[in-house]
């Protein structure tokens, strides 16, 4: 079973990709599942649009996209009601790009968001890999003040942060680790430092595309029990469904 952390559907400015391409190249691929977020434009300002959006999609296609909410942390009390009528609706997770949404993950504008994650216990995916707004250790710094919230670390920094984020973050076991964009020596890295319990295969699709983030993976960590907790069962696990 194969569930990717990390995609992206709706009409967006740099990206786009309609539920239907998305289901194609995943049933091209055998993946099963995959969490959907909105797309740039509707991260940075149309939250509503893009979370009905993907809420809308995973409706209509029951047990493939799994629902994850935005808000812009700079709508203050707005964006906590945003993501909490996007919650009642049936988000399973926040999608944070303080790239786009013009943040600093260590600026406490994003605390309110967090709480309220972490109140519904849901998982916190949040960019990495952009100077300045989007650096592993500003993860790190708010993965320790809220230690009870799980995050997903897009891209795991890379590339701009592969010297200083694995000791930036080892000891920060409530942050995950999405492989998308990662070469295959680096997740192999990741996999034996911190465990295929703290790394989830992610693509960004449709940034990249399934038949090259699969061969990576397979690449990168050859044991097939290891890879296939990474391909599925860690992300599952954050979602609070019980696997082994
Ligand atoms: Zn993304």
């Amino acid at each position: 079973m194969i569930v990717d952390c990390h995609t992206h559907i709706g009409e967006g400015v740099y990206h786009s990709c309609s539920p239907d391409e998305l289901l194609a190249a995943m049933d091209a691929s055998e993946i099963e599942q995959a969490v959907v977020c909105p797309v740039d434009r509707c991260l940075a300002v149309e939250n509503a649009e893009g979370n009905d959006y993907v809420l809308t999609q995973a409706a209509k296609h029951p047990g493939r996209f799994i629902p994850f909410a935005t808000a812009n942390p700079w709508y203050g009390a707005k964006a906590v009601a945003e993501l909490q009528r996007a919650i009642a609706a049936g988000a399973r997770g926040l999608k944070l790009n303080s790239k786009v949404q013009g943040f600093t993950l260590s600026d406490d504008v994003v605390y309110p968001l967090i709480e309220v994650a972490g109140e519904h216990n849901l998982p916190v995916f949040v960019h990495t890999a952009t100077m300045v707004c989007a650096e592993p250790l500003q993860l790190a710094m708010l993965a320790r003040r809220f230690p009870a919230v799980n995050f997903i670390m897009g891209h795991s920094g890379s590339t701009d942060f592969w010297n200083d984020m694995i000791p930036g973050i080892t000891d920060v076991k409530n942050i995950y680790l999405d492989t998308s964009v990662n070469n295959p020596s680096s997740i192999g890295k990741y996999c034996t430092t911190m465990g295929p319990d703290r790394l989830c295969f992610g693509t960004d699709y449709p940034q990249n595309t399934y038949p090259i983030e699969l061969e990576k993976m397979g690449d990168a960590i050859p044991d097939e029990q290891q890879r296939q907790i990474v391909l599925s069962q860690t992300i599952l696990r954050l979602l609070g469904e019980g696997v082994v």
